[in-house]
């Protein structure tokens, strides 16, 4: 059974949602306190976290920055503010929705079973053991997410790692930004396609000796991207 935990202070918003998700088959933990949701979201193996950002004494920002230094579940972010949409963008804080209230439970139930299977098809096979990767000094764990360049672990957002294991499990093809788009944040979800840029942008200053000449991610001009082995 899959676990959601939500982090909200309303608790008749925070009951209508679990009873929707619970109808569903999830098993659903409310924290109406931030800093014990937070507690408990890194203590404890969620599958998926929708995450209110007004909350008292520490904010949804603050806690999914928190929460993305480590770990990938999802995160979904509820907000009473439409304005509140950009302001996530332009942190970059690495959520992977965002709802405006009031919204329709039906909806959000849909929404968390999307990212619950994008993240499975994403993170996938945990128990087969796959290889890591090993190109030039960089090498990524797929079992533990983790990314190594020349022994020294980099630290990576859940996005910026699975666009670089699937640029790099499929190594010298060339996919453009619309196709890299639909296959990590999924056709209908939020963001741009300047969003693939930023994100390659980020993983180059991460891994790339000389971000403008990279060996590892190449720009096909009029093309896509490419990683090279
Ligand atoms: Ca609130």
């Amino acid at each position: 059974m899959k676990r959601i935990i939500i982090i909200e202070d309303e608790l008749s918003i925070a009951e209508l949602e679990r009873d929707y998700l619970e109808i569903d088959g999830f098993d659903v933990d409310i924290e109406q306190n931030g800093y014990t949701g937070l507690q408990r979201t890194l203590a404890e193996n969620y599958d998926l976290v929708i995450l209110d950002l007004m909350l008292p004494e520490i904010d949804g920002f603050e806690i999914c920055k928190r929460i993305r230094r480590k770990k990938e579940v999802p995160i979904m972010m509820v907000s009473a503010k439409k304005e509140d949409i950009d302001k996530i963008r332009g942190l970059g804080l690495g959520a992977d929705d965002y709802m405006t209230k009031p919204f329709s439970p039906a909806e959000l139930v849909a929404r968390v079973k999307s990212h619950l299977s994008r993240y499975e098809r994403l993170v996938g096979h945990k128990d087969e053991g796959e290889e890591d990767i090993k190109v030039k000094g960089l090498v990524i764990n797929k079992n533990a997410r983790r990314v190594y360049l020349n022994g020294k672990e980099v630290a990576f957002t859940a996005k910026e790692f699975d666009l670089l294991i699937f640029l790099a499990s499929n190594p010298n093809r060339v996919f453009s930004k619309e196709h890299i788009f639909d296959r990590i944040w999924g056709e209908n979800s939020f963001g741009e396609l300047a969003t693939v840029a930023v994100h390659i942008r980020k993983i180059r200053e991460k891994i790339e000796k000389d971000t403008s000449n990279p060996e590892f991610i190449e720009t096909v001009w009029g093309a896509g991207y490419r990683f090279t082995i």
